[in-house]
């Protein structure tokens, strides 16, 4: 208790409490000067199509390589992101930093690589959130087959009839549009249905409780089963063990992604990530260079 421990107990709990203010607001000030100082970095996880293990694309994601404390994760700073107002001119800069990645992929000869980028709820609320794709897209000249935006349930149902406007026009362009963390807050299979997407991704805690009884295993199956009915990819993500991979394989999950199969890398360390999968690709003829939906 801090009174009995007299007036050095209150000063050391003092002192502690000024410091944490202080290292608070040091990080808010590191993170605003973060865009301007180049810090922002994308790391890219590959997808595989389950049944070949076949590459089937990337999810960029974002990184802030922090000058003490070193690469941080977004959890360590997106909602500081968003308070502080500075997830929209981050988020235009991931845009710009995928069309720009799938422009460098080209030229390398991987024009057929696909890349998914994550949208906030804040950036896909802007008005101009359609033409800053597709000013982008045309920017770095990149057929718009090659990319997928992610968003949430939820950022998709708070206006939904903004929502499928918007999503229709991506989706007309050409763009995939995926529905992330599925199974996670709101989940609701039927509203799904008005959204033109094509792609449902399964939450990692989803797959993680899939063990811990049948009842789970029936569910994310049953899950599976309705996203092919309405014509949707799905994608399970945070495959960690070689049960979720067997499991979420038999159900007829489309594509894993998950620490078992390739952790996110840094664009100039995919080449070796790839050479070195503890799974053999299919060859060239042989390999799907996009997953499409298989029907059942
Ligand atoms: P998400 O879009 O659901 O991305 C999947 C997260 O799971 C990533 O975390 C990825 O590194 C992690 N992951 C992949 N495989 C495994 C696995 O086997 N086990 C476990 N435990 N985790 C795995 P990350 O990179 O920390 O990103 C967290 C979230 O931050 C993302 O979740 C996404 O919602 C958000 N985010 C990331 N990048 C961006 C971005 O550029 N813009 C926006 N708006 N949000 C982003
Ligand atoms: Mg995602
Ligand atoms: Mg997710
Ligand atoms: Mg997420």
């Amino acid at each position: 208790n801090i009174k009995q421990q007299g007036r050095n107990g209150w000063a050391i709990y003092h002192d502690s409490m000024m410091q944490k203010a202080w290292e608070s607001a040091r990080f808010l000030q590191d993170l605003t000067q973060a865009m301007a100082l180049n810090q922002f970095e994308l790391w890219y996880q590959p997808k595989f199509n389950a049944q070949q293990l076949a590459l089937s694309g990337f999810e960029a994601l974002l990184r802030w390589r922090h000058p003490v404390k070193g690469v941080l994760l977004p959890e360590q700073f997106l909602e500081l992101l968003e308070k502080s107002g500075q997830m929209v001119p981050v988020g235009r800069w991931v845009i710009d930093q995928v069309c720009r990645q799938l422009q460098v992929w080209a030229e390398q000869g991987r024009d057929d690589w696909t890349l998914s980028v994550n949208l906030s709820t804040a950036q896909f609320e802007q008005d101009d959130i359609f033409d800053l794709v597709s000013d982008a897209l045309n920017r770095y000249r990149i057929s718009p087959v090659r990319l997928t935006l992610e968003l949430t349930e939820s950022t998709a149902l708070r206006n939904l009839a903004r929502s499928i406007e918007i999503l229709n026009d991506f989706a007309r362009l050409g763009i995939t549009v995926s529905i992330d963390d599925f199974g996670t807050g709101y989940s609701n299979l039927l509203t799904l249905k008005n959204l033109p997407a094509r792609e449902l991704k399964i939450d990692k805690r989803v797959v993680k409780e899939m063990r811990e009884n049948g009842k789970n295993i029936k569910i994310v199956s049953a899950i599976i089963d309705i996203a092919h009915t309405m014509n949707m990819n799905v994608v399970a993500e945070g495959i960690e063990t070689l049960e979720q991979k067997q499991l979420l394989t038999e159900m007829g999950c489309g594509q894993l992604q998950g620490y078992l199969l390739a952790r996110p890398v840094p664009a100039q360390e995919l080449p070796a990530l790839l050479d070195n999968l503890p799974f053999r690709q299919p060859e060239r003829g042989e390999r799907h260079t996009r997953t499409r939906f298989q029907g059942k």
